[in-house]
C-alpha cells in the first residue's frame, strides 16, 4: 500500500438534466436574494434564461466575461456587482465566465453558484487567474471555490461539435496528469480514470450526433470528475508547456491542450508506467500517449501546434520559458528532449 492525504474540497453538485430549474432555490439555499448573471457576450441569452429563472432573486445579466479575465475586465465586474447590490454571483458559461465569477469572489467573499456549459472544468477548483500587463498571475483561495454547481447537460447541447471536442481533451489532460500527480491519492485516481473513459466514449457519440443527450451527459459527468481531479492534486509538464504557449504565444487553450498532451505524456511514461496503464485502460489501447493522439484524430481535433498558429522560430523562445520555473513533474526536466518533445507537437508527428 502507498501513503497518501486526501483533503475534500466541500461544494454541492447537482447533475441531471433539467437541473437549471432548481436554480432559484439553489440561490436560496445559500441565503442570497441577488443574484449576478455572468456570462460572455454570445451567451446573452443564455445568461437570460437563468436570470428570468431567477425572478426577483436575479441582480440582472452582466455580459463582461472574456477569456483569460484582464483585470480591467475584473475591476469593471467588481464595480458593476457592487453597484446592483449583488450578494452571490451565478457564473453560466465555460473557464473565463467562471473565472470571473472567481476574481469578483476574491475581492467581495460572495459565493459563487457555477452552471458549466464547457468541459474545462474550473467550476471544481479554488484556482483563480488574472492577467495584468499580459501576465495571467494564478492562484489558490478557498473563497473562489463554488459553493454550488449546477450540471445539466441540456447547457452543453449549443457547444459546436469541434469546441467540444478539444475542450473534452483539456479535461482528459486533467485527469491524465492527476494519474501521477505528487499529491495524488486513490480516490482521485478512481476519478481520472472514471472521467476520462467517461469524456471518450461521449465524444465518440457527440462526433455522431452533436445534439444527443446520453453523450452531452456522459462528458459533462466526465468533465465534473476530471475537473475534480484538476482541483485537488498538483499537475505537472503538460500543463506547464500549455500555460506556456497560451500566455506566450496567445494559442487557443483546449486546442493546445489537445495538441501536446500525447507529447508529454510520451514525455513521462517511462517514469509513471501505471498512470499510463491506466489511461491506455480507459480508453482501450496499449499505448496510452498514441491512443489519446488516435482519439483526438478521431474525433477531428488539430493535432500539431503549426495548425494553431505558432511559429517554428517561436519553438527555442517557448522551450525557454518552459524550463524557467518548471512544475514539480515524474520525470526530470531536460532541455534537449523537451525542445524535440515541442519539435514532435508543432509538426503534428506521433508522440515518442
Ligand atoms: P471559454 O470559457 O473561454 O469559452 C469559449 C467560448 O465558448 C466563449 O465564447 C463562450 O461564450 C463559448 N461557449 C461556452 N459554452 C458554450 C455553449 N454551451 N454554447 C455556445 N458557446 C459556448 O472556454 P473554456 O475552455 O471553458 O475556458 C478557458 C479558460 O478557462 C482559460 O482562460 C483557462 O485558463 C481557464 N480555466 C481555468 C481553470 C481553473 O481551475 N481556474 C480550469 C480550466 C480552465
Amino acid at each position: 500500500m502507498f501513503d497518501f492525504t486526501y483533503i475534500a474540497q466541500p461544494s454541492r453538485v447537482i447533475f441531471a438534466v433539467g437541473s437549471l430549474n432548481s436554480i432559484r432555490q439553489e440561490v436560496e439555499m445559500l441565503g442570497c436574494k441577488r443574484a449576478i448573471v455572468l456570462c460572455t457576450p454570445p451567451q446573452r441569452q443564455q445568461a437570460e434564461s437563468v436570470a428570468a429563472l431567477l425572478g426577483e432573486a436575479s441582480a440582472g445579466v452582466y455580459d463582461g466575461a472574456e477569456m483569460h479575465v484582464p483585470i480591467e475586465v475584473a475591476r469593471k465586474a467588481r464595480e458593476h456587482a457592487k453597484a446592483v447590490g449583488a450578494d452571490c454571483a451565478v457564473a453560466v458559461g465555460g473557464g473565463s465566465t467562471i473565472g470571473l465569477g472567481k476574481a469578483i469572489a476574491l475581492e467581495s467573499s460572495i459565493p459563487i453558484l457555477a452552471v458549466p456549459t464547457t468541459y474545462a472544468g474550473s467550476e471544481m477548483t479554488p484556482v483563480y487567474g488574472i492577467t495584468e500587463a499580459g501576465v495571467k498571475r494564478t492562484g489558490k483561495d478557498l473563497r473562489v471555490l463554488p459553493k454550488t454547481v449546477i450540471y445539466d447537460p441540456r447547457l452543453t447541447a449549443s457547444l459546436p461539435v469541434g469546441m467540444s471536442v478539444v475542450s473534452g481533451m483539456n479535461a482528459i489532460a486533467h485527469a491524465a496528469e492527476g494519474l501521477y500527480a505528487r499529491d495524488g491519492n486513490p480516490v482521485m485516481s478512481l476519478m481520472a480514470v472514471e472521467g476520462i473513459r467517461a469524456l471518450a466514449g461521449g465524444l465518440l457519440g457527440l462526433t455522431n450526433d452533436g445534439a444527443d443527450v446520453d453523450s452531452r451527459a456522459q462528458c459533462l459527468y466526465g468533465a465534473w470528475l476530471c475537473g475534480t481531479v484538476l482541483g485537488h492534486v498538483g499537475m505537472a509538464l503538460h500543463h506547464k508547456l500549455c500555460h506556456t504557449l497560451g500566455g506566450s504565444f496567445n494559442l487557443p487553450h483546449a486546442e493546445t491542450h489537445t495538441i501536446v498532451l500525447p507529447h508529454a505524456l510520451a514525455y513521462n511514461a517511462p517514469a509513471a508506467p501505471e498512470a499510463m496503464e491506466k489511461i491506455g485502460a480507459a480508453i482501450h489501447v496499449t499505448d496510452a500517449p498514441l491512443g489519446i493522439q488516435r482519439l483526438a484524430q478521431r474525433l477531428g481535433a488539430p493535432t500539431s501546434l503549426k495548425d494553431i498558429g505558432l511559429k517554428e522560430s517561436d519553438l527555442d523562445h517557448a522551450c525557454d520559458i518552459a524550463l524557467s520555473n518548471p512544475y514539480w513533474n515524474p520525470r526530470p526536466i531536460e532541455r534537449q528532449p523537451i525542445r524535440a518533445l515541442l519539435q514532435r507537437a508543432w509538426e503534428g508527428a506521433a508522440p515518442q
